[in-house]
């Protein structure tokens, strides 16, 4: 019969119009800032620097450069010491005397996550970034980029977990034994 579709419709319409009065779900409109939704495990925004126990000696980053190298946009910028201090495990490693992300370029590709070897970069989930300054205010320095691994597992639990059980993985088969060289037989 000519109409049957929009009649369904309509009865679509008024079914979520009527149900949204008396069911929670149905209600979509989320009151912001009043209200705020969970965000998704895989929701990201820009990196940030993750660093453990302690902002300065703590962070991962060893200034290999290979985020900047393969950031598309080119929004990283490093400058890596010129001296080496003990990392978290006590390794004497080079650290970022200057981290920067440019985040007013930074497209969230999280190319530099990628590519990151030491687990030292990760997307955030800040989306409140808005700043009244034109110039230089959404670049982001390295003091600002630091973030603790609890505030990582805060945001994305089953990823950090899966992340330090990599890293302590890694760390013991480093402390294994090598395997005694064979003897040859005579
Ligand atoms: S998320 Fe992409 S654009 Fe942003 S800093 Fe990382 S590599 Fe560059
Ligand atoms: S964040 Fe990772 S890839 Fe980038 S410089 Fe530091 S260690 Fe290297």
């Amino acid at each position: 019969m000519i109409g049957t579709g929009v009649l369904k419709g309509m009865a679509v319409t008024a079914r979520n119009f009527l149900g949204s009065y008396f069911e929670k779900d149905r209600l979509i409109t989320v009151q912001y800032p009043e209200e705020r939704e969970t965000l998704p495990e895989n929701y990201r925004n820009f990196p940030f620097l993750v660093y453990d126990n302690d902002p300065e000696a703590g962070l991962r980053c060893v200034a290999c450069k290979i985020c900047e190298k393969e950031c598309p946009p080119q929004c990283i910028y490093i400058v890596k010491s010129d001296d080496k201090k003990p990392d978290y495990m006590g390794k004497p490693q080079f650290y970022p005397k200057i981290f920067d992300i440019d985040i007013s370029v930074c497209m969230s590709c999280q190319i530099c996550v990628e590519v990151c070897p030491f687990e030292a970069i990760k997307m955030d989930k800040v989306f409140e970034l808005s700043r009244r300054e034109r110039f230089d205010a959404l670049l982001l320095r390295k003091d600002e980029l630091a973030k603790s691994n609890t505030y990582y597992h805060g945001i994305h639990p089953l990823e950090a977990a899966e992340v330090d059980a990599n890293l302590a993985a890694a760390a013991a088969a480093k402390k294994k034994p090598a395997p005694a060289p064979a003897v040859p037989k005579t």
